[in-house]
């Protein structure tokens, strides 16, 4: 007998999550351009210097993090959970709400791992297209009528979406909220950029959860902190199936230092301006080879042009965006990156559209 003989029938097939290698500037994932500041990490190097308590087990409960994040949001302790990643959070939702069979409803296309966690977990994906003749808006109506048809367990909203960089509206939120007989899913990964701010729903909506993560924003992708705001029955069903000791200690400490801190309101004004910096410099080859920019309200931009393989001349350049296969190899998506790398994307585009 070998692996494959005991391996689930249905993973057989099963391609896993594929991260491309790194090389040239790393504008794929859309990782934060800042590290932590200086002075953070001279406290957290204070902190393993002081700290004896490696041998111990991390606080099962990650305490000091949910207070901080209590504390920033004015949320109670009991309104919060936290996750390795959002990840972990989107996988923990499937396995404790999805019986073999049950249907998630997502968006295409939106953030893969949805659909890939539901089906490891037993459960089937269900999408809602998102069209790019209207920049790949959210439809409330279209959402509201799959939920009908589908009666999804979970419904999974990303805004702004990745990869295309919208926002969902918030009365198209609370339409849909006012509809859905199912958990809510609001993965606001890219929150911080668009400032739209749910808090006040997720108080009113026990069956919305928010989605939150250290890894955009705040530049802790290596640390692997994640966390979800929802009504504390929502958030007792997700504990009811995470495991003890999920967080590490250091990533706990980080994390609760980083949260709310001035330096990062700065940062996140800076990219957003970076961004509508490099939506100006990129407008005058709309239209060129089938170029199209679609907006953004988040920290990557995504687009379209008729041009073969655009992903792969931009790394013949030195520039590594996401690009995809199949329906979609005609878009990339670029994260706003440092200055330097952002002004370099903007001349390989020029260079290449215009060619
Ligand atoms: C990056 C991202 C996440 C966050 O992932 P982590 O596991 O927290 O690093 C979640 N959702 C979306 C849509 C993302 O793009």
């Amino acid at each position: 007998m070998s692996a494959r003989d005991y391996l689930r029938r249905d993973l057989l097939d099963w391609e896993n999550y594929q991260v491309q290698p790194v090389q040239g500037r790393k504008m794929d994932a859309n990782e934060s351009p800042f590290t932590l500041p200086e002075k953070v990490r001279r406290e957290l190097a204070d902190w393993i210097l002081a700290q004896e308590d490696f041998n111990i087990y991390p606080d099962t409960d990650n305490t000091v993090l949910r207070q901080a994040i209590a504390d920033y949001y004015g949320f109670g302790l009991d309104w919060i959970t936290a996750g390795v990643g959002s990840d972990q959070l989107i996988d923990l939702l499937a396995k404790a709400f999805l019986e073999p069979g049950d249907r998630i409803l997502v968006q295409s296309p939106s953030f893969s791992m949805y659909q890939t966690t539901a089906e490891i977990n037993h459960g089937t994906a269900v999408s809602v297209p998102l069209l790019p003749e209207e920049d790949f808006r959210f439809s409330a109506d279209t959402i509201i009528q799959a939920l009908q048809e589908q009666q999804p367990k979970l419904l999974f909203i990303c805004s702004p979406n990745n990869p295309t960089g919208c926002g969902i509206p918030k009365e198209d939120l609370i339409r849909i909220l006012e509809a859905a007989h199912c958990v809510v899913i609001l993965d606001e990964a890219y929150g911080e950029f668009s400032g739209a701010d749910s808090l006040d729903l997720i108080r009113q909506w026990p069956d919305l959860i928010s989605l939150r993560t250290f890894s955009k924003a705040y530049g802790l992708a290596g640390l692997r902190v994640g966390y979800a705001l929802a009504h504390p029955d929502m958030i007792r069903a997700i504990d009811t199936v995470r495991a003890p000791y999920n967080l590490n200690t250091f990533s706990q400490i980080a994390a609760a230092r980083v949260l709310g801190r001035p330096e990062y309101k700065e940062r996140i004004q800076w990219i957003v301006s970076e961004r509508e910096r490099m939506q100006q410099a990129l407008a005058p080859l709309e239209g060129t080879c089938g170029f199209h920019l679609f907006p953004s309200q988040s920290n990557f931009l995504f687009m379209r042009s008729e041009v073969e393989g655009l992903g792969a001349k931009l790394l013949e350049r030195g520039l590594l965006v996401r690009a995809y296969g199949g329906a979609m190899a005609s878009y990339i998506r670029v994260s706003i990156s440092e200055q330097e790398a952002n002004d370099a994307f903007i001349q390989a585009m020029k260079e290449i559209i215009q060619a």
